[in-house]
């Protein structure tokens, strides 16, 4: 696949006849019809909404730092500060308590290089996501 870098475009793929989009903010994928040229996913919405209008929102609805950092269950393995022990964000009960916590580092700046990387990685598990979710249909 190209890398087009002097024209803004975003990841895309068809899927089953559903076009498939990354939202513009946050990389996660969206359906769009086959004009879409950029999508904002309704997380993002929120989300900007909660920054526009902060004390519009009830408290319930802002968000709620559970102490794991971002993409904890992408991991292959995450021990949160409690013990709990989960691979690729699934808990594993027994294994509790037995592992020390995984150290949470402060997020980093975005690499560039590894964007394009992240973005193919991420559409994989978003797909196998999909699978698994409709075999449980
Ligand atoms: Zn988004």
């Amino acid at each position: 696949m190209a890398n087009k870098k002097d024209k803004k475009e975003y990841m895309s793929f068809i899927e089953d006849g559903q076009r498939w989009m990354q939202c513009k903010h946050c990389y996660e994928y969206g359906k769009v019809s086959e004009k879409t040229v950029a999508i904002t996913c309704s997380k993002c919405v929120t989300l900007i909404q909660i920054n526009k209008f902060p004390d519009s929102l009830p408290k319930s609805h802002t968000y709620k730092p559970t102490g794991r950092p971002a993409g904890w269950h992408w991991m292959a393995e995450f021990v949160d500060k409690d013990g709990n022990v989960f691979h690729k964000g699934k808990e594993q009960p027994e294994l509790k308590g037995t592992l020390k916590p995984t150290k949470v580092k402060p997020p980093k700046k975005r690499k560039k290089l590894s964007k394009d990387e992240k973005m193919f990685k991420r559409a994989k598990e978003y797909k196998k996501k999909l699978k698994a979710k409709r075999r449980s249909k």
